[in-house]
């Protein structure tokens, strides 16, 4: 998952990396780091933790230069070791580089194996490494051919940042399944960043998403980025950053995230209408159902309550490593409103069902706070297969669509009744100009270049 950023000609620019850092915390908070280039020395500081808390004063007093990258990571099971963080930094023949990496490399255990067979040494378990030795070995005089041929023994889904001493080189790959945007700063300079909400907080203007197969080069002396276009495009975005990983106020291929909830919830309520269903009340699961709610509420004229309450200083429930803790992560997150609940039929709405942990504990308290029914919608499809293109899911067989039917799962979670959005569906809902990834709903694996 992750978020990345980078800030070409702008006298603060690690601040400025840090704001759109904050503003894309939700990528990924386990570790974040930072590396400015100054006087043809690149600085870098990273850690384990959030953005607020990393980025003090001091630490980007020493971040110094006109000209800096950024990443926030998302915490993965085994990978919290603090080599783990980005940017990764090396020097080599050409100098100094650091590179952040949003994505997952699918031959990165293949390109590894056979640079250690050639005498390579890695630090890190990350993909990111990979990249950094390819472009280590190669002997082409110029940076950017270097990359380019790194990039040709590279396959899957990413995004990458590198930035040398002086310049700074944006790769988007050829199928753009992760988002990644150009903006111009109101006080001067440019922005890369995963979504646009980091354009909001640091005051810049979107030009344009990255084009997927697009290399972009910030250097001095040039006024705007080169284009270089290093792979014909297969365009291919990936439909979960709309259901659930994106910012709702973030712009991805020219769609509002926003919009494209709500419209998946009123796509639940249409399915709906044929349905005996007679709910007093429609109601998130906070925060990722609000919109998808508030569509349903909108089509089907179901008044919206907010009926389950979160506490917003618990992490995220997704990723912890054994089911009694993630049961109780959820029960601190999520409380029932029994005033508002007793004795009323609800519908519920949550973005996605995974393992299936939050959805069978929110019936569960749901039932429990005096609820009558509670009629369960999903606003995406079953995900029935693990995304290998830089979402963290689960392996298949915690995948509770994979095992259970949808009839199994609604008496699993013990809700009334229980739907979800089809694919297509969705991809209405995002809008059908597009063709998408949806390796998660569909098993189509498309990613081989
Ligand atoms: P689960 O409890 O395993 O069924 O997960 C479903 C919940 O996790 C939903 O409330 C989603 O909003 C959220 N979710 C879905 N995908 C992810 C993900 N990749 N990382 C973290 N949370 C997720």
């Amino acid at each position: 998952m992750c978020a990345i950023v980078g800030i070409y000609g702008n006298d603060n620019a690690a601040r400025l990396a840090s704001l759109a850092l904050f503003s894309m915390q939700h990528r990924g908070q386990e570790a974040t780091g930072i590396s400015s280039s100054c006087g043809g020395k690149i600085y870098t500081k990273k850690d384990r933790g959030l953005v607020s808390e990393v980025f003090n004063n001091e630490a980007l007093e020493y971040l110094k230069g006109n000209m800096a990258i950024g990443h926030n990571r998302y915490s993965t099971a085994g990978g919290d070791s603090i080599l783990d963080a980005q940017p990764v930094f090396a020097k080599y023949k050409l100098g100094e580089i650091s590179i952040v990496h949003n994505g997952n490399l699918i031959n990165k255990d293949q390109v590894r194996n056979e640079l250690i067979e050639q005498g390579a040494i890695f630090q890190t378990g990350m993909d990111t490494e990979n990249l950094i030795h390819l472009i280590a070995k190669n002997t082409k005089d110029r940076l950017r051919d270097r990359i380019r041929e790194a990039l040709d023994k590279t396959i899957g889904a990413y995004c990458f940042i590198i930035q040398s001493r002086s310049k700074q080189f944006v790769i988007r790959d050829r199928y753009g399944i992760r988002p990644l945007s150009l903006g111009r700063l109101k006080s001067g300079g440019y922005i890369v960043a995963s979504e646009t909400c980091a354009f909001d907080l640091v005051d810049a203007d979107f030009i344009r998403d990255v084009k997927p197969g697009e290399m972009l080069i910030f250097a001095e002396g040039h006024d705007e980025p080169e284009s270089i276009q290093l792979f014909e495009p297969e365009y291919r975005p990936c439909a979960f950053e709309y259901v659930y990983f994106a910012r709702p106020d973030s712009v991805i291929n020219g769609k509002n995230v926003y919009r494209t909830r709500e419209d998946m919830g009123k796509t639940l309520a249409k399915n709906d209408v044929n349905n005996s269903i007679k709910a007093d009340m429609v109601i998130p699961v906070p925060d990722s159902g609000v919109p998808a709610a508030l569509g349903y509420a909108a089509q089907s004229g179901i008044p919206f309550e907010y009926g389950i309450i979160r506490n917003h200083y618990v992490g995220r429930t997704f990723i912890e490593p054994t089911q009694e803790m993630r049961n109780m992560k959820v029960k601190m997150k999520l409380s029932p409103m029994k005033s508002l609940i007793t004795g009323k039929s609800l519908l519920v709405i949550d973005d996605s069902v995974v393992r299936g942990t939050t959805s069978k504990r929110i019936v569960k308290m749901l039932k429990e706070a005096g609820a009558k029914e509670v009629h369960f919608r999903v606003a995406s499809p079953e995900i029935k297969f693990p995304c290998y293109y830089g979402i963290d899911t689960p392996n298949q067989d915690e995948l509770i669509s994979h095992r259970m039917t949808k009839d199994e799962i609604c008496e699993y979670i013990e809700a009334d009744t229980l739907e979800y959005l089809s694919i297509d569906d969705l991809k209405n809902s995002i809008g059908n100009d597009t063709n998408y990834a949806l390796e998660s709903f569909d098993g189509d694996y498309f990613v081989t270049k």
